[in-house]
Order: structure tokens, then sequence, then C-alpha cells
């Protein structure tokens, strides 16, 4: 399984961190032991002071596929859900200002939390998903689908561009405005409309 990511894939997101607003999405790659299934506790790593959350949708992929047109992506989607990007904020301002890549701040163990699937059929519109992130029981974070800078299927085309797409890939679609830092005993909670998809205890 491979794990992709979108970096600033929404303009109030880019916005927040003083990011310029991309010509082509930026991907990042997590290892598969970066996840975190829903109900598993989340550690903060000893080597940050400044973990974020980053609460996206992630999509699987459900047939394999190199270089697939944007007109056919969509067929390529079997599963959705709400996930966190969790980010060492601290060390990737560093690694960015140093032109590092990203991995050790986003591709550490434990980094990528993901929720409990729904089937791409029963979620309507796969355009207009509303999403959202519950810290300690307040939404901290609201999303939609039509707000990404990128729709899943030219992201699914871009990435599928340079990496063949296999049965069970995982691409997390970017985290719209809100994130913010996290303290030991915080809870997580993540929604796909009224759906409650993910809960992570934080240590
Ligand atoms: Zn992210």
């Amino acid at each position: 399984m491979k794990i992709f990511c979108i970096g600033r894939n929404y303009v109030d997101h880019a916005k927040e961190l003083n990011n310029p607003t991309p010509q082509q999405p930026v991907v990042f790659t997590k290892p598969p032991t970066a996840v975190i299934r829903n109900g598993q506790d989340f550690y903060i790593p000893d080597f940050s002071k400044n973990v974020h959350y980053e609460g996206e949708l992630i999509i699987r992929i459900g047939k394999n596929g190199k270089n697939i047109a944007e007109k056919f992506a969509h067929k390529y989607i079997d599963a959705i859900t709400f996930g966190i990007d969790f980010t060492a904020r601290d060390l990737q301002d560093y690694l960015k200002e140093n032109k590092l890549p990203w991995d050790l701040a986003k591709g550490f163990d434990g980094s990528a939390a993901v929720g409990d699937w729904l089937p791409i059929d029963s979620v309507g519109d796969i355009h207009q998903i509303n999403f959202r992130t519950v810290l300690n029981g307040e939404t901290v974070q609201h999303g939609n689908s039509n707000l990404m800078i990128f729709p899943f299927e030219k992201m699914i085309s871009f990435v599928s561009s340079y990496f063949t797409l296999q049965v069970g890939d995982l691409l997390y679609t970017g985290t719209p405005a809100g994130v913010g830092a996290l303290k030991a005993g915080d809870v997580l909670e993540g929604y796909i409309g009224d759906k409650h998809l993910l809960k992570t205890l934080v240590k």
C-alpha cells in the first residue's frame, strides 16, 4: 500500500501558513507504518514540540492504473473516509527552510490516521462532500470537496502520471484552514456529513 498526500489543496489553508497557491498539486508520501485506525491512540513523537492535526478527506484506490485520464479517474475511487495528516510543524518548518524533503515531519509512526471507510457510491456527489474535524468536542475545521484547488480527478490523474496506482493505495486530499497544535489528553474526531468515522486519543 502506498500513501499519497496532497499539500496546499485549499486556498484558505495555504494562506494561513503563508504558502503560495500551487500551480500543480504538491505531492508527498507516508510509509504504511504511519497508519493508525479509528480508535487507536496517537502518540506525540519526542522529536517535536508542535505537532499539528490536519483533517482531510482520504480516498482509497479500487483498481490499478497508470496515466489515468481525468475523465476516467472517478472510476478508480472505491471508498472515502476522514483522516488526519499529523504533521510535526516545527520540524517541517526547519526542513522547508533548508529545502529538504518533508518525510521526517510527515511520515513518522502514527502520522496517518484513517477513519472507517464509506463506499464511494454511498456519499452522493463527490464534489460536494462536507467534512469536519472536532477537537475536544469543538469543531475546529470545516471542509467541503467543492473548495479543493485540485479535485479528486485531477489528483488521481496527476499522481498516476508519476506512480502506478494500485488497489488499496490511499490519497490524502489536503486540509482546509483551522489546523492547530495538539497536547496529551486531546481527543480528535472526524466526520463526513453526520457520519462519525474517526476518533483518536492524543498521548
Ligand atoms: Zn495534509
